[in-house]
């Protein structure tokens, strides 16, 4: 599998990248790649489009409906909605179940349905604690981690590696069993020890996530969604200062292959 960092900025765009996104790719037996989306957060959209023709993407899978998760996709419905190829095929979207109605309300319409086409170019599937699916040969698990909005994090497996993505959380144990011996860990590390001791049930720190990455004795730990006002070697130290295995920060336009 390869990871391409779309997005990594925390919470809002920054100046060198936009909002959390991710995209994975992986070659099947057949030699067909699949591409899968990873949150769609704000500006990412457009960084996306330096990666690939948003045409080529198999699915989509949406964390929680915070807007550095998920509001490019009205980028994305407007490109697969009035595209001058009108054959492409419907895309399927895991999201949280709210996620319909929270596109209307952005949209400023009842209708999933974007204005003057027939069909929405997304078929939603709700996510659920525990669920598990397959997108080609990409089995995805996904469990509830600790976030002020219902949210998930993932286990991906090709059926030989494994990616966990821990989307936004706190440290809570499923999210430890869930990355339980990863090949990589993308773990966010929004808050940084001292300065937001007062936020609680939110995010990770740069010390929380080494910990959860030492808990589930991954192998690999990439840091991400750290925000444009943190200095990110604060959260890398904190990481090192608990975590003995390899830990770099994920960088906008980086891909990482696992
Ligand atoms: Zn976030
Ligand atoms: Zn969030």
């Amino acid at each position: 599998m390869r990871l391409h960092v779309i997005g990594c900025s925390g919470s809002f765009a920054g100046p060198e990248s936009a909002a959390s996104s991710y995209l994975l790719e992986h070659v099947d037996e057949n030699g067909r790649t699949w591409r899968v989306l990873i949150d769609l957060g704000s500006g990412a959209f457009g960084a996306l489009q330096r990666v690939i023709d948003p045409i080529d993407i198999d699915a989509v899978v949406i964390s929680h409906l915070h807007p550095d998760h998920f509001l490019d996709l009205t980028g994305l419905e407007v490109f697969r909605a009035y595209h001058e190829r009108t054959d492409l095929p419907i895309l399927p979207i895991h999201a949280p179940a709210d996620l319909p109605d929270r596109l209307c309300a952005v949209m400023n319409r009842r209708s999933t349905v974007p204005d003057g086409v027939t069909d929405s170019p997304f078929s939603y599937q709700s996510i659920t604690d525990g669920a598990s699916w397959s997108i080609g040969p990409l089995r995805f698990e996904a469990r509830t981690v600790l976030h002020p909005v219902e949210a998930y994090a993932f286990r991906i497996t090709d059926g030989d590696r494994t990616l966990v993505y821990s989307g936004d959380s706190d440290a809570c144990p499923q999210l430890d069993e869930l990355a339980s011996g990863a090949d990589l860990y993308l773990c966010e590390a929004g808050y940084i020890e001292g300065r937001d001791d007062r936020f609680t049930g939110v995010h990770l720190t740069g010390k929380r996530a080494g910990e959860s990455a030492r808990a589930a004795a991954v192998q690999r730990l990439l840091l991400t969604h750290v925000p444009a006002w943190t200095d990110p070697q604060i959260p890398l130290r904190e990481a090192r200062s608990v975590y003995d295995g390899p830990i770099e920060l994920a960088a906008a336009g980086a891909h990482y292959d696992i």
